[in-house]
Parts: C-alpha cells; sequence; structure tokens
C-alpha cells in the first residue's frame, strides 16, 4: 500500500507488537518469528483472556511485554510470568499502552470489532501495520484509511486475498486495471442447497474444507460472510470502484485474488492455503523470507475450478455487497449482527439460516430509523455497533427460542 518506505531498509531487528497474538493468526505469526529469532524483537503480545497460552507465547518469543484485555485474568498471567522479568498489565488502557511502545510494526489480529481501537491507534507516523482484523476496515473503513493517510503508515494487508491481490495490483496503473478478484473457496456448504443449510450444525460448519482458522472467520466462511467482508476490506484497500470488484468460487483455495487489466492480462498470486505465505510477506515485504510451507504441485493438483456465487443460496453474500453499497453504517451493523448470530448458532441457539434473516431484520429496523446515517468517528461506529448487538440478541431471542 502506500504510504512510507520499506520500513527495515536501515534496520537489521523489526520490533514487532502483536494485538490478537493467541488467535490463529497470532500462532501462525508466531511460527515465523520463532524460526528468525535474529530477525525480531517481540516488543509486545496482546491477548484477550488466555493468560496460559500468552505467557506460554511471550517465553518462548521472548517479549518485552504481554497484555490482557480481560483484567480479572491479571494474577494468573503474573503468576505465570514471575521470575522472567516480562512485564505484564491488563485492562483497555493497557491495550492502548501497548500500541504506545516503540515499535516498527504492529500486527492487527484481534477478532472482531474489539479490535477497532488498539488498531486504529496503532497507525503512526512511519510504522508498519499488517492488518488481519477485518472489522476496521468493514466497520470504520473511511476512518481507517483517513488515519493511515494522514501519518503515513504502511498498511498492508494479511487477508490471503488482499494480499494476493496487492502482490498483483500495479498500484502505479491503477488507471489501467479493469476487475480485481477475490476467490472463495465456497465453504464445506458449496453444494448444499438452501434447505439443507437450514439444518446444518456448528460442527458440520466448522470443518472448513481447506483453511484452519479461528471460528468466527470459519463459520462465515460457511454461510459466505466473509467473502462480503473481504469485498469490503477491497473496497477501501484497493483505488477502484464497488463495481469492479468481483468474487469467483474456486473450492481448491490456490488461487488467492487476481486483477485484470485493460489489455486483457489477467495476474493472479497462487499457493497452498497456508497464513503463514501472506502473513510473511507482510514481515518482510519488500523481500521475502523463506517460509516452509508445502509447495504447490500444479501436476498433482492437476485441475482448478472456478464457479460464479450463488447470491440466492448465499445470501449472506448479498447482504454484505448491498451493505457496501448502502455504506456509512451499514457495514458496521452488518458485522455486529453477524457476530452476535454466529455466537447464537455455535451457542445452539439459532439456525445457520437465522443468520442472513436477523442481519436483514436489524437492517431494517434500523435503517427504517435512521439510525445508519453518516458514522464520523470510531465512538460512532462503536455505539451503532452496540445498538445492534442490542437488537440483534432480542430479534433472536424472540424468533429462535
Ligand atoms: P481467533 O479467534 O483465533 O483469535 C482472536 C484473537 O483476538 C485472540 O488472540 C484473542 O485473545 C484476541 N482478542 C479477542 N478479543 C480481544 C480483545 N477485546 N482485546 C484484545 N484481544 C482480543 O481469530 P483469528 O486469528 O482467526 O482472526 C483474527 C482476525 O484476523 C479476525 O478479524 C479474522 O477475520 C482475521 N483473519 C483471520 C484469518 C485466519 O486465517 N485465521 C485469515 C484472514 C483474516 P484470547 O485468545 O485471549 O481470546
Amino acid at each position: 500500500m502506500a504510504g512510507a518506505p520499506a520500513y527495515n531498509d536501515s534496520k537489521d531487528v523489526v520490533r514487532i507488537t502483536v494485538l490478537g497474538a493467541t488467535g490463529s493468526i497470532g500462532q501462525s505469526l508466531a511460527d515465523l518469528i520463532e524460526r528468525n529469532p535474529d530477525r525480531f524483537e517481540v516488543v509486545a503480545l496482546v491477548a484477550n483472556s488466555n493468560a496460559d497460552l500468552l505467557a506460554e507465547m511471550a517465553r518462548k518469543l521472548r517479549a518485552g511485554a504481554a497484555i490482557l484485555a480481560e483484567e480479572s485474568r491479571l494474577g494468573e498471567l503474573t503468576e505465570r510470568l514471575q521470575g522472567t522479568g516480562i512485564e505484564v498489565s491488563a485492562g483497555e488502557a493497557a491495550v492502548l499502552e501497548a500500541v504506545d511502545r516503540e515499535t516498527d510494526l504492529v500486527v492487527g489480529a484481534i477478532v472482531g470489532s474489539a479490535g477497532l481501537k488498539p488498531t486504529m491507534a496503532a497507525i503512526r507516523p512511519g510504522r508498519r501495520i499488517a492488518l488481519a482484523n477485518k472489522e476496521c476496515l468493514v466497520c470504520a473503513g473511511d476512518l481507517f484509511m483517513a488515519r493511515v493517510r494522514e501519518t503515513g503508515a504502511e498498511l498492508l494487508p494479511v487477508d490471503s486475498e488482499h494480499n494476493a491481490i496487492f502482490q498483483v495490483f500495479e498500484a502505479e496503473r491503477a488507471d489501467q486495471v479493469e476487475k480485481v478478484i477475490l476467490t472463495a473457496s465456497g465453504g464445506p456448504f458449496r453444494t448444499f442447497s438452501k434447505a439443507d443449510m437450514a439444518g446444518v450444525t456448528p460442527e458440520q460448519a466448522l470443518k472448513h474444507p481447506n483453511w484452519d482458522m479461528g471460528a468466527r472467520i470459519t463459520i462465515d466462511s460457511a454461510s459466505m460472510m466473509n467473502k462480503g467482508f473481504e469485498v469490503i476490506e477491497a473496497s477501501h484497500l484497493f483505488p477502484v470502484s464497488h463495481d469492479q470488484l468481483g468474487v469467483l468460487v474456486h473450492p481448491q483455495s490456490v488461487v488467492h485474488g487476481l486483477v485484470q487489466y485493460r489489455d486483457g492480462s489477467l495476474l493472479a498470486q497462487l499457493g497452498s492455503p497456508d497464513m503463514r505465505t501472506p502473513i510473511a510477506h507482510c514481515l518482510a515485504y519488500p523481500e521475502r523470507m523463506p517460509v516452509p510451507v508445502r509447495r504447490l504441485d500444479l501436476a498433482e493438483i492437476s485441475q482448478l475450478t472456478f464457479e460464479a456465487p450463488d447470491l440466492d443460496r448465499f445470501p449472506a453474500l448479498r447482504i454484505a455487497l448491498d451493505a457496501m453499497k448502502t455504506g456509512s453504517g451499514a457495514p458496521a451493523v452488518v458485522n455486529a449482527v453477524d457476530e452476535i448470530a454466529v455466537a447464537a448458532f455455535l451457542a445452539r441457539q439459532a439456525g445457520f439460516m437465522d443468520i442472513p434473516a436477523a442481519i436483514e431484520a436489524v437492517l431494517e429496523q434500523l435503517d427504517s430509523e435512521n439510525a445508519l446515517a453518516a458514522v464520523d468517528s470510531v465512538e460512532d461506529v462503536l455505539a451503532l455497533d452496540h445498538l445492534a448487538r442490542v437488537r440483534a440478541a432480542k430479534w433472536i431471542n424472540s424468533r429462535c427460542s
């Protein structure tokens, strides 16, 4: 992305702070850091409540500080790290203080809108932000990108599709781009009918055919809401219009993203479905660091297939695309209701197809109350997020019990 020059030109060691260290992205990142101990210095690791894993990672990566958002777990964390010299703290202020520390790179990998404030606060002049937390762009894309531009920070996308597109998008020739295409595996229900999907269990939905990810994004992949969020992310990351953004279902998850140019060229990035590749791309950019992912053997794979997405069977994708076009608060509402509905589905309090139904119902309610109007600050976004969650919980309680 546009911004400061390559951050590691004059330094050998990259100082790194990780928001969401104990999650699926955090674990893949830790693997890369562990393999390159001389290249990285871990300034701080931040998680929500998993004191055990955070302490274990902080020891392994020799972190300067370990920080939990959940204050009640501070005692546990302190005990686990006694005698190590690793600083410990907890609470929202401590999380915000973590991004205040001198650091070259902040990885934004908190899940959900909880990531909004700390990731926004991490954007500073001369810093690189490797962004995984899609909610930052889905809920507050205009505000987030304005802050990136203002500070001249360097924003690199971790999400595999955006990272792929970033690798083949010629930023200086954006006017010569015709189309930006994100691929989608189609998830475990790619061939299911709507009626079949109404009865699926969390266990079925959690079995992603290709990727190993956190629970929420896995369910969002099964409903294709995740792809909708990704298109919204792409609309902020790349200088193209909404009509130039497309989705292609590609069950093998080998081609991650494509850019079509006006001369008919279609450039794509391919790779094994392993998040360590896009994460490493962000860590080493513009260099390439060695990553022990499975190499693609195209002769062995032999066939790559593609199909158009079905917006009727996957209404979540349609809802997200419509919300992108509506703009202002609509994408934040979709995200908030989705988060609540996914949690209800995982807790067996709602069905799989109740997820898009809840989102449409709350969107309609809030639109009729004029509550989707302009969101001008992170506080506005968080207030709307809160309201949408309350309405979503109400809708689910009344319809699904
Ligand atoms: P996980 O659920 O595996 O991990 C979430 C992380 O966020 C954990 O470290 C969790 O801590 C932390 N966290 C949650 N709430 C807070 C909070 N309030 N304050 C501080 N930390 C918090 O998620 P993933 O790693 O799968 O995903 C992270 C983000 O990256 C999401 O936005 C996702 O959409 C995106 N992403 C993920 C991909 C993947 O392959 N997993 C691919 C592309 C994007 P704790 O463990 O203590 O709860």
